[in-house]
């Protein structure tokens, strides 16, 4: 499934969900003496404990113990291993331990297409000493993880593309401005989180392949198309010529899309349409002022919370992070929406097979978003206080996620308000803010009536919504190809929450990732949206849409389209017989 558009060209990195952690970076080709020297004191170092421990440990020990610390020290003093992880760093000028890992890759493979069984075994004893000499290198290297990615920079670099089989939202963070030009990974769903921080990165991905990881082999070339949804392994010269010339066009209608930047989005009929971006971090602020954003119309706050070891963002540092991003945005609205964790954007980190353990109990159906927060009124109201703090500096509207009974809409409110009361009683200054729900269950939007009456403004969070409508769980790749935004039912609670919202004279926008789809923008135009929210990246191609669109004629084809049982197609034959009078103005 593409889940990011544009091409990627580079060798293969694979790493395993354990090695997430390890860091990964270039070196300058001066450094190569001093890393291979470094690589050689860690290897001396962990022979250094072996010894010792092998020392300790004799006299009253199984023998067996004895024997197996024999094998790490064999393993540790094997020329080949050690002269094939040089040449990682030789050729490719990886960092130390990035060659350890890509080492371990290598030869974790060889030893799994073993037949002998007490060979194959022998895996795990590399993995064990692969990963004492990594923690010795990171131990003394004083960086750390993939945080630790710097930007492609040495001379002669080879572009590298990262294989996996999962990786976590928080891990995908933490790979911004990083070394990698494209991803792949063997499982996820196009709207799972991980996709979406994914295409927030803006680099070419491609999710639910299934069998990359297994497949492709440390160090392949391959190209990763993120528009058609495709990895080539080991292309030929022919194709790779092609997929380089795709790049290069990409590239140009990139740059021709972004001088619509500061053309307000205005479609042929005269709309005015407003395009919010969906942010994760503060950072992002500044890519969405670049973009021509009017505003941020979805500030994913649950990602503040995530990478840090289980310490959690006090008041001061929320209020700080808020505040930067309203002052960024100068006096544009900003729309910082309540931690939305659980599911696949676990608290803190977790390992991998801690969250599989947590899909098979349905997490996304569990302790998430506004459940979470009203189950831990501790944390809510020192995240409700730095919110309504930041308020003071701008225009801040709060969203609240999920809510799918009226019992929480009036806990939700009635914790702003003490909130309030809380920063009035201290005396400490804070702003006004509109407040506002998602529409993401089924549950949601059959009661729209009872939401418009308690709230300012509604924020429709179709992923959850297609989700939640058609039980088909989002990150799993096994049943993707049911997750249908097109599904009439999907399509009747998206246009009728639309209808009713602007009917009661509010204010509706969607901020999930059908708004960033151009497929969809006609469509949600001729059923009256408005305002939409989306990743900064997808914001001049859906402006280019909408100063193409003529609306007022589309609209009898959507109610057309909305009543059919293909809606897709419906849809397509109308919006063909609509636009042949209308002249293409951009
Ligand atoms: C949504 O569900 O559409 C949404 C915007 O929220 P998230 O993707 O963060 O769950
Ligand atoms: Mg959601």
């Amino acid at each position: 499934m593409p889940v990011s558009r544009g091409v990627a060209i580079g060798r293969a990195v694979l790493v395993a969900s354990s090695w997430v952690d390890v860091a990964h970076y270039f070196i300058e080709a001066d450094q190569v003496g001093a890393e291979i020297r470094r690589l050689k004191a860690a290897r001396d170092q962990v022979c250094r404990e072996f010894e010792a421990l092998k020392l300790d440990v004799q006299g009253d020990t199984p023998a067996e113990l004895v024997a197996l610390l024999d094998v790490h020290l064999m393993l540790l003093h094997d020329e080949v291993l050690a002269s094939a992880t040089r040449q990682w760093i030789e050729e490719r000028h990886y960092n130390a331990e990035w060659a350890v890992a890509a080492q371990l890759e290598m030869l974790s493979r060889q030893f799994d297409e073993m037949e002998d069984e007490y060979l194959r075994e022998r895996k795990a004893d590399l993995e064990q000493v692969a990963e004492r000499l990594i923690r010795t290198l990171s131990a003394h290297s004083g960086r750390g993880g993939w945080s630790a990615l710097g930007p492609v920079s040495c001379e002669g670099d080879v572009p590298v593309v990262l294989v996996a089989n999962d990786i976590s939202p928080a891990d995908m963070m933490q790979f911004k401005g990083g070394v990698f030009r494209g991803f792949v990974t063997d499982v996820g769903g196009r709207t799972s989180h991980t996709a979406i921080v994914a295409r927030s990165l803006d680099i070419p991905a491609v999710v639910g392949a299934r069998d990359a990881s297994r497949i492709i082999r440390q160090d392949d070339w391959i190209i990763i198309d993120g528009d058609a949804g495709l990895v080539i392994v080991d292309p030929s010269p022919m194709i790779l010529e092609e997929y380089r010339f795709r790049q290069r066009q990409g590239q140009l209608e990139r740059d021709r899309l972004a001088r619509l930047r500061h053309r307000p989005a205005v479609s042929l009929d005269g709309q005015r349409i407003q395009l919010l971006a969906n942010i994760e971090l503060p950072s992002d602020a500044a890519a969405a002022v670049e973009a021509g954003a009017e505003g941020v119309g979805l500030f994913r706050s649950e990602f503040l919370f995530m990478n840090r070891g289980g310490r959690l963002p006090d008041e001061q540092e929320q209020y700080e992070a808020y505040r930067d991003v309203v002052i960024a945005l100068r006096g544009l609205p900003v729309t910082i929406r309540t931690i939305d964790i659980g599911a696949d954007k676990p608290l803190d980190r977790m390992s991998l097979s801690e969250l599989r353990h947590e899909h098979s109990l349905n997490p996304a159906m569990g302790l998430r978003a506004i459940r979470w927060s009203l189950a831990d009124p501790g944390m809510f109201m020192v995240q409700l206080r730095a919110i309504l703090r930041a308020a003071q500096h701008g225009s801040v509207r709060l969203l609240v996620p999920m809510i799918s009974h009226p019992g929480e809409i009036r806990a939700a409110l009635d914790m702003i308000e003490r909130a309030r009361e809380s920063l009035r009683r201290d005396g400490t200054a804070f702003g006004d803010v509109a407040v506002g729900a998602m529409i993401e269950v089924p549950a949601a939007a059959l009661m729209l009536p009872i939401f418009l009456k308690h709230f300012d403004f509604i924020s429709i969070g179709t992923n959850d919504l297609i989700q939640y409508t058609l039980a088909i769980d989002r990150a799993d790749e096994s049943v993707a190809h049911l997750y249908d935004p097109w599904h009439p039912a999907v399509l009747g609670l998206v246009a009728s929450t639309i209808r009713v919202t602007r009917a009661a004279g509010k204010e509706v926008c969607i901020c999930g990732e059908m708004a960033g789809d151009a497929e969809f923008t006609e469509m949600l135009l001729a059923v009256g949206l408005r305002s939409f929210s989306m990743h900064p990246s997808q914001l001049p191609a859906i402006k280019q849409r909408i100063l193409r669109t003529e609306i007022a004629p589309l609209a009898p084809h959507a109610t057309l389209a909305l009543e059919a049982e293909d809606p897709r197609a419906v849809w397509a034959s109308g919006r063909l017989r609509a636009l042949t009078a209308i002249p293409q103005a951009v």
